[in-house]
């Protein structure tokens, strides 16, 4: 299927740590791919905001893709978005920031455990891990998470699967998990926050949609409108990667339309 507006609103520009082209190339490439809309959500985590210089990297970040936005202006709708990492592990910072910086959209995300590294780091090969623990830590973090609901989207719920699932090979039921996913999905309703379909599993040995289907018509039998779509590419190659995949999932699980920020107030878009 083919579809009139691509909307990715997850991207990396080389003002996140793994990131690997400039903002101006990336809204370039956008254009030339033919993105309707893109936003620049760079890594800012909060939970090693001063130690890592995110300080600094956040108001880089906003200004060069101001600096995007202006030129592409009538050619492609670029946002000017972040992904706050664990911004629940330091509250009166991530709150200041926002106040500070007028972003467009704003993903929040959980990439570790108080005091741990990224799951992408983890050795998940070591039998001493037990993968149920820390997944069911990783719901309660993304719970609090939720309920602060200073964010815009949820990033890629179910995140550690990626690496557990699909770099390890572990086999994972996460059905244990259905009543803290239904009490995050809950969440985000009532606060009127997304939930973001991130394709980027697909690229990956995961070779998934984050999160999978079943979760995705899950938040919409609870009553789930806003949902967001991003390819979390890193390199230019990738912005808009299986963007329509994600469409024909969203389709798939009754969602009619997607949601795209500016000035951090959703506008929806029919999937056609
Ligand atoms: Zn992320
Ligand atoms: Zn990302």
């Amino acid at each position: 299927m083919s579809f009139k507006n691509i909307i990715d609103l997850h991207t990396h520009t080389d003002n996140s740590f793994d990131g690997h082209h400039s903002t101006m190339f990336l809204s370039e490439t956008a254009y030339m791919k033919g993105l309707r809309a893109v936003a620049f959500t760079d890594h800012l985590e909060m939970d090693a905001f001063y130690e890592n210089s995110f300080n600094k990297t956040a108001i880089q970040s906003f200004f060069e893709i101001a600096k995007a936005r202006s030129a592409f202006s009538g050619k492609l709708i670029v946002c000017i978005g972040a992904e706050l990492g664990q911004p629940t592990y330091n509250r009166p910072v991530s709150e200041k920031l926002l106040e500070m910086m007028k972003y467009d959209f704003v993903i929040g995300s959980i990439h570790n455990l108080p005091d741990m590294k990224d799951f992408y780091y983890i050795d998940f090969s070591d039998e001493s891990i037990d993968c149920m623990k820390l997944l069911e830590e990783y719901f309660e973090q993304v719970l609090e998470l939720a309920k602060w609901a200073k964010f815009d989207s949820l990033g890629h719920l179910t995140y550690p699967l990626r690496y557990m699932v699909g770099n390890y090979g572990k086999s994972v039921d996460i059905s244990k998990f259905s009543e803290v996913i239904d009490e995050i999905l809950l969440t985000l309703i009532k606060e009127n926050k997304a939930l973001e379909i991130n394709t980027s599993g697909l690229r990956k040995s995961y070779g998934k949609i984050i999160p999978d289907e079943s979760i995705l018509k899950r938040y919409k039998q609870l009553g789930g409108k806003l949902i967001t779509v991003g390819s979390d590419a890193h390199y230019a190659e990738h912005l808009g990667a299986d963007i329509d995949k994600g469409y024909e999932l969203a389709l798939k699980c009754g969602f009619e339309e997607i949601a795209v920020y500016q000035d951090r107030t959703p506008t929806l878009i029919p999937i056609e």
